[in-house]
């Protein structure tokens, strides 16, 4: 496929996400954790709920308002991350984010559409929106690991 017709294909599949989310909304708040990040150089917001099961991420969704970058990178991310543990979730989020600003990553890693973002490299701007949903995320475990410190 040309490089033309690649970023016509991304541009579909980010542009599906934004207008079509998936896993848009709340979790019950029984042994869930929420976390909020804002991205306040484009008025980005993001709101993570997440479920655990031991390590393993047993429920993710989000809610947010911001642009399409912001909010199709949640509805990707949220997709590509259900029934990983911990340590796989990191890996993933350390290749998307090596993706996102144009450094070489590993290719055998796979993050489903939000592949789709690569293109973002090109747009400096624009990578805080693209890595928001994951920082969130992050949050959001060392949230649940503080919480259950006590146990
Ligand atoms: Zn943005």
């Amino acid at each position: 496929m040309s490089s033309r017709n690649l970023d016509q294909l991304y541009r579909r599949v980010i542009m599906d996400h934004y207008k079509h989310p998936r896993n848009r909304g709340t979790l019950s708040e029984d042994g869930s954790v929420v976390v909020n990040m804002n991205n306040p150089t484009c008025g980005d917001k993001i709101q993570i709920h997440l479920k655990l099961d031991g390590d393993k991420i047993s429920d993710v969704k989000y809610t947010g308002e911001g642009c399409s970058i912001s909010q199709s990178s949640a509805s990707m991310m949220t997709e590509a991350i259900k029934g990983l543990t911990i340590d796989q979730f990191h890996k993933m989020a350390f290749v998307f984010s090596e993706m996102v600003q144009g450094r070489d990553y590993d290719e055998d890693i796979e993050l489903g559409d939000a592949e789709a973002l690569q293109g973002v490299s090109q747009f400096p701007a624009r990578i805080k929106c693209a890595t928001l949903a994951w920082k969130a995320m992050e949050k959001a475990l060392r949230e649940h690991e503080t919480q259950h410190q006590s146990h």
